[in-house]
């Protein structure tokens, strides 16, 4: 039988764990999708009872078994109930990463505690590999419920981003997804420090089906974005990605000595007609400016450079194989 694990990053959500779990249960209970799945939550520095609610949670379900054997055998991989924890908060991007990195089932989906992600999905998600796709992701299709700037500010960011770098992003396109092991594998390969999931989904590539959802509701609890936190994600998710910015001084600099040029031409010429007038302030200002200008650009010589050596420091692999006939052994 294939597995499935859920990877579920969770800070103080200790009213949704068991929420969680009972609502994945009751979706595979009753559907025909044959699969052996386990939820691996990992616990980001929660403040509230959520690593002892997961432990409860764990001690119940891996050793009652499913059928209610009490103190039946468990060996790791047949534990229903995974879990990682941190020493302090990391953040979710850390938290899918840990995740991730755990994981060993076939299937691996990366899913909220709170049960914005609908857990019925999984099954059509399921049925999408089966049918040969690397990756089902859920895209958000209604914005409902969120507040009318935070969505304009978020199709502002898709707009940016998908212009600015070579990124591509789906609009809405969630973190809920579902993979093959081969993309999880590619996923851990990334050894960057500022990670931001949602592009390096699209930096590691692979066959990708989008379906579509609506948004709810938060099931307890309460968000853990602040706008504030949501521009900063936004803003790292760009440079992670971008080096535009850097390349912004070039221009600039280039534009400044150009329109110097062309002003001092004028002026050189005027002098030379009319002979000299003023009393220097224009040439003052012409060569204050072509410095400016020049500085301006040299800085964004260096910025080329610093965006080469950012590129590099991420240390990415260069590319990812899906498949291959070579093996290497033998
Ligand atoms: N989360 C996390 N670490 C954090 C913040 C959030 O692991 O520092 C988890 C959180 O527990 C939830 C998911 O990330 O499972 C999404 O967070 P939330 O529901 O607060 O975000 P929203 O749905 O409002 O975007
Ligand atoms: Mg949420």
């Amino acid at each position: 039988m294939k597995t499935l694990e859920l990877v579920v990053p969770c800070y103080n959500e200790e009213k949704c764990i068991r929420l969680l779990y009972e609502s994945v249960k009751k979706v595979f209970d009753e559907s025909e999708v044959d699969i052996d799945w386990s939820v691996i939550y990992v616990n980001d520095g929660s403040k509230d009872g959520t690593l002892n609610e997961i432990q409860r949670l764990a001690e119940e379900v891996n050793y009652a078994g499913a059928d209610g054997n009490a103190g039946a055998d468990v060996s790791a991989c047949t534990k229903k109930i995974k879990y990682v924890s941190f020493s302090r908060n990391f953040g979710k991007e850390a938290a899918i990463n840990a995740g991730l990195s755990a994981s060993t089932a076939d299937y691996v989906a990366l899913m909220d505690a709170d049960l914005q992600h609908p857990p019925e999905l999984l099954l059509e998600m399921v049925k999408e590999l089966d049918e040969g796709y690397d990756v089902c992701g859920a895209r958000r299709v209604s914005r409902k419920g969120e507040p009318v700037i935070r969505s304009f500010f978020s199709k502002l960011f898709y707009m940016v981003i998908n212009r600015m770098t070579s990124m591509e992003l789906v609009p809405g396109g969630s973190d809920f997804r579902m993979m093959k092991r081969p993309v999880v594998e590619a996923m851990v390969s990334m050894p960057e420090q500022g990670r931001f999931t949602k592009g390096i989904f699209s930096w590691v590539g692979f066959k990708t089906k989008w379906i579509p959802y609506h948004n709810v509701e938060r099931a307890a609890g309460q968000t853990s974005w602040s706008f504030r936190g949501l521009a900063s994600y936004a803003i790292n998710g760009f440079f992670a990605f971008a080096t535009t910015p850097l390349r912004i001084a070039v221009w600039l600099g280039f534009l400044v000595d150009a329109v110097t040029l062309v002003v001092s031409i004028r002026y050189i010429y005027r002098s030379l007609t009319y002979g000299a007038i003023g009393n220097g302030v224009g040439t003052l200002t012409i060569i204050v400016a072509f410095f400016g200008g020049t500085i301006i650009l040299i800085l964004g010589v260096i910025g080329e450079y610093l965006a080469r050596i950012y590129l590099e420091v991420k240390n990415r692999p260069l590319y990812i194989v899906k498949e291959t006939n070579i093996t290497l052994e033998e």
